[in-house]
């Protein structure tokens, strides 16, 4: 049997490192009047005090976890500015180059971990917390946050609890926003979690096999067709705005025939636009950085060929800007 006695010396041990010296007096205060007097109102007197206790003691540790995930900028980053999104944070989501691609032009390096299991950093409270602290920090500073988007160093639905994440994001009153390369979404739960945000971007670089196995380099278990027929299914039921994202690579996906395949395929999809870039070639190997004149003279192709096209720019390339508009 516990007694009163027992029980001061529990509470003390539990709770001791967070209850200050003055409580501490008052709760052994009521200790001793309970044992003398059996009163119940001082029960509730000792239980209301650790109940507050308990909850100041959980949202300092809650902070403490916020303060440490959200260092380093390594899953939050930003703020920045997206033409469509407006001003953004960035998610990292899931392990660094955790991807079911290994793409040849990826800016994060060889995958380091071509799976398609799940693959998640940070659970969807600890992460709400962190995106609400920084959202905070940055309103203090006069900057407002229109968009929280999932853009990974990896694939951002391989986070089976994505779906969660999104739904307790909104919650704070910003928009979100997935990056993916759609190539699981023919998985029923990874469709359901997309479903949920407002902007889905889905890398599609090619309609083509050959070119696909080439280019994306993706795990062995996929298959294309199965991905581009289930971006047509998750395009009918999505709600937000759905934009496709595509990379030409010079010598893979650059000629006539592709972009007239991808122009009929993203036709069929409903999409607010479609964004296309150019990979800078030095940055694949045994490649030679291309004459600006061949992107010139895509960018005309792309223009014409596919409604709702956008061609993105870059800092060394004003060209592409000039020519789109
Ligand atoms: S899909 Fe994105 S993260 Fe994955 S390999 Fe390709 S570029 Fe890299």
């Amino acid at each position: 049997m516990i007694s009163s006695q027992n029980i001061t010396n529990t509470s003390k041990f539990h709770f001791g490192m967070f209850i200050a010296d003055e409580e501490e007096m008052l709760i052994e205060e009521l200790m001793k009047n309970l044992k003398t007097r059996g009163d119940p109102g001082f029960i509730a007197g000792v239980l209301r005090l650790i109940k507050k206790k308990l909850k100041n003691f959980s949202e300092k540790l809650q902070t403490g976890i916020s303060k440490d995930l959200c260092k380093d900028g390594k899953v939050i980053f930003g703020p920045f500015l997206s033409t469509r999104l407006g001003v953004c944070l960035g998610i990292n989501n899931v392990k660094s180059k955790a991807c079911t691609y290994n793409c040849i032009y990826c800016k994060s390096g060889n995958t380091s971990c071509c799976s398609i299991c799940c693959n998640t950093c940070l659970n969807a409270w600890n992460l709400a917390s962190c995106v609400r602290r920084k959202i905070s920090d940055l309103q203090k500073e006069g900057v407002s946050i229109d968009c929280v988007a999932f853009m990974p160093d990896g694939e951002a639905s391989l986070d089976s609890n994505i779906g969660q994440k999104i739904q307790l994001i909104k919650g704070l009153g910003v928009k979100t926003a997935v990056f993916t390369n759609a190539s699981l979404l023919w998985n029923y739960n990874v469709q359901q979690n997309l479903l949920s945000a407002d902007n889905v971007i889905v890398k599609i670089d090619t309609v083509n096999a050959e070119t696909w196995g080439k280019i994306n380099r993706p795990h062995l278990r996929l298959n294309l067709d199965l991905i581009l027929e289930s971006v047509r299914e998750f395009a009918s039921q999505f709600r937000g705005e759905l934009t496709t994202e595509t990379v030409i690579v010079d010598g893979y996906n650059d000629d006539f025939e592709e972009i007239k395949n991808l122009g009929e395929y993203f036709a069929s999809l409903n999409t607010v636009a479609s964004d296309f870039s150019f990979v800078d070639n030095s940055k694949i190997v045994g490649k030679k950085v291309t004459d600006p004149m061949i992107h010139l003279n895509l960018t005309d192709m792309i223009k014409r060929r596919i409604p709702g096209a956008v061609i993105l720019g870059c800092q060394q390339a004003n060209y592409y800007q000039a020519a789109a508009s």
